[in-house]
């Protein structure tokens, strides 16, 4: 299975709207939104079919016995993310324990024990006629972005084995689900914004990319916003020798055409002509060009 990654350096540049047009467009049957904080593709992509969902452990957290807990106070001393409160008793704030376990090794009285906690949600959509769709809802306050958008990649390439091109969206930024969603793809494709900030947010993820080694390829959202700052995303993915695959302007349409359920793909407008040409580049690109 060929992977085809989605990013921006920043949320906000359209990445979504590119990837559910590129699975349109590929008529992909397997995708994945490993946009675990904010995820929104099933929106755009209109899945109505009920995803079955799994409980997603994360970090275990502390909790005190308090029948136990002789009050010594060591706990609430060395915890170093300050997650101990003391309230007549000794307690846990679960938002701020980062589950090492220091306290329950070091507690006297043996009053502290690790239990793991739900830090999200994995759906997983299946239907015939749409293909296999993994996702996932990071529970409020939770960390272990990375550990999760892995978990979601393995459920859509378990369930969609024999699919021969996957598509996924991303996250913004360039932390740990980002470096969690890189790994094993074939190309990441960055949606960059044609501004001063987006040609910075463009180089960072390029640069976070370079690391990994998929194919890279850049293309400008929204570009006739700033036609100049277009040109230097053009000029400097030469510089770099990073493809720049194409231009997508801007179309006060396409919210309408989102709204209505559909893709940029399913657009009759410039902006649709335009990432249907940015589509058979990457296509090329991965050597797809039949999709
Ligand atoms: S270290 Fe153990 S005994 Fe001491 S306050 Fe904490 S829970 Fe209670
Ligand atoms: S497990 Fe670690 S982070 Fe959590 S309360 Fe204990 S010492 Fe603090």
């Amino acid at each position: 299975m060929k992977q085809l990654l989605i990013l921006s350096g920043k949320g906000g540049t359209g990445k979504t709207t590119v990837a559910g047009a590129m699975v349109r467009l590929a008529e992909a049957r397997a995708c994945a939104d490993c946009d675990v904080d904010a995820p929104n593709l099933h929106l755009v992509l209109d899945r109505r079919d009920k995803p079955e969902t799994a409980d997603y452990h994360g970090l275990p957290k502390a909790s005190v016995d308090d029948s136990t807990c002789t009050r010594c106070g060591l706990c609430r001393d060395i915890c170093r993310f300050g997650a101990v409160e003391q309230d007549g008793g000794f307690r846990i704030d679960a938002r701020a324990c980062e589950g090492c376990g220091l306290c329950e090794v070091m507690c006297p009285a043996g009053a502290i024990s690790m239990h793991p906690e739900v830090a999200g949600e994995l759906r997983l959509f299946s239907d015939e006629e749409q293909g296999v769709f993994s996702t996932a809802r990071l529970k409020m306050g939770s960390g272990t972005t990375g550990l999760l958008v892995t978990e979601v990649k393995k459920r859509m390439t378990k369930s969609a084995k024999d699919i021969p091109l996957a598509i996924l969206d991303g996250s913004p930024g360039i932390g740990c689900p980002v470096i969690a969603s890189i790994a094993g793809v074939d190309m990441v494709l960055v949606v960059a914004e044609p501004s001063v900030s987006g040609i910075s947010d463009m180089e960072r993820i390029l640069d976070t990319v370079g690391w990994h080694g998929p194919v890279r390829a850049v293309c400008v959202n929204k570009s006739d916003t700033d036609p100049e700052m277009t040109g230097l995303i053009k000029l400097r993915c030469e510089e770099v020798c990073v493809p720049y695959v194409g231009e997508i302007p801007f179309d006060p349409e396409v919210v309408r055409i989102i709204n209505d359920g559909l893709t940029l793909a399913d657009a009759e407008c410039p902006a649709g002509d335009a990432v249907r040409s940015v589509f058979a580049e990457v296509m090329r690109m991965l050597g797809e060009e039949d999709i």
